[in-house]
């Protein structure tokens, strides 16, 4: 759905990113400074590349060997910044009417009630701006994006200026939007967890103006080379599994690759399919299944392959059914286990590993 190829250069800055995401939600992921927003500016047409090629949702919208420059205003391009910036002077339902009027669109009434619906905004539309939460003003911000009926979103960090509790209120609003609705979406940030919740196919990694990574998340979270050190310890597998129901204690019951897994209770309905973000090295590796120990969740699968990772550390992956999980375990472990690929072997993972990431419960795959 975005698809770029472009050099420019900004001050000191300079850049060149070369990306094709063909998913309708793109993450782009970055630490601060790395051009995230630039790279959205572009595309928005608010900076103009030396030279290159951007395409959006299909559409060229720019290309410098063939002259074409279509301006920021005929791009379509909803935009949500990390601060709401909406008007102060017009309440809720004006700074919302103003989307559509700022696009040419008036809305039909049901679409304007759609995304009041969408965005559980309905009792807010007489109040005034200044009397927002930072959670509600984010949420009208983006009602009013939608409203411009835009060919594609951008949202700019829009939870990066909100509190944990805010922010935990504004998620799951974008969460439905990138899975409910038909609009392609860049989201934008340096949070690994927001980033595998809401972008959960296509991540684009961005450092030092450049694109470092372009691909499915599943592959980007094996990488802790590119996670940066912030997140390098979050590396691990995005595990498969399909909700069973609820059990006993708080716990939702899974199937993976035929096996039982006890997560805390998700709220979803039986048959919803999720992933599990399973860091390595919270996964415990045995060679018979231990028996007598607190941790729900033990995975029988075989060793596919064993990594050095350094001087002290071992990544073995492992397959369980048709899929892999990777293990990061000490080298002395390693040897202590005497592991050899094609063995069989015991995966031991926490619930609570599992609920501390409970956040990477990915819908729509
Ligand atoms: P991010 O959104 O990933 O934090 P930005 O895209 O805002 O990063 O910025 C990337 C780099 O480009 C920064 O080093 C910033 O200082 C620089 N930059 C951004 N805009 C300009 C500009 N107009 N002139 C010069 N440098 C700029
Ligand atoms: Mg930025």
């Amino acid at each position: 759905m975005l698809s770029l190829d472009v050099e420019h250069r900004l001050g000191d800055f300079d850049l060149a990113y070369a990306l094709d995401s063909r998913e309708r939600v793109t993450g782009l992921f970055g630490p601060s400074g790395a051009g995230k927003s630039t790279l959205l500016r572009l595309v928005a047409g608010l900076i103009t590349p030396r030279r290159g090629r951007i395409e959006i949702a299909g559409r060229c919208v720019f290309d410098s060997d063939r002259g074409i420059r279509v301006p920021a205003h005929r791009r379509r391009i909803g935009y949500v910044f990390q601060q709401a910036r909406l008007f102060p002077h017009l309440n809720v339902a004006r700074n919302l009417r103003y989307g559509a009027w700022f696009a040419r669109a008036r809305p039909a009434a049901a679409r304007f009630d759609r995304v009041v619906d969408m965005l559980d905004i309905g009792a807010l539309l007489d109040r005034r701006v200044a009397g927002l939460s930072g959670g509600e003003a984010q949420r009208v911000a983006i009602g009013r994006a939608l409203l411009a009926n835009p060919a594609m979103l951008l949202l700019d960090e829009p939870l990066a200026s909100l509190d944990a509790a805010r922010k935990a209120e504004v998620l799951p609003y974008i969460e439905r939007l990138s899975r409910e609705s038909e609009l392609p979406i860049v989201f934008v940030s340096h949070q690994l967890d927001e980033m595998l919740r809401l972008a959960n196919r296509h991540v684009v990694a961005l450092r030092d103006g450049r694109v470092v990574f372009s691909g499915k998340s599943a592959a980007f979270l094996a990488r802790p080379d590119l996670l940066g050190p912030e997140h390098a310890r979050d590396a691990g597998t995005l595990l498969r599994a399909e909700i069973r129901g609820t059990a006993a204690h708080g716990l939702s019951a899974l199937d993976c690759e035929g096996q039982p897994l006890f997560v805390p209770r998700l709220d979803q309905a039986p048959g919803g399919r999720v992933h599990l973000h399973v860091r390595a090295r919270d996964v415990m590796l045995a060679r018979s299944r231990p028996e007598d120990i607190s941790a729900l969740n033990v995975l029988a699968g075989r060793v596919a392959a064993i990594a050095q990772d350094g001087d002290q550390a071992v990544e073995v992956t492992l397959a369980i059914g048709n899929q892999r999980l990777a293990a990061r375990i000490t080298r002395y472990s390693a040897e202590r286990l005497a592991l050899a690929e094609g063995e069989p072997l015991y995966a031991v993972i926490k619930s609570l590993a599992l609920a501390e990431q409970a956040w990477a419960r990915l819908g729509g795959l």
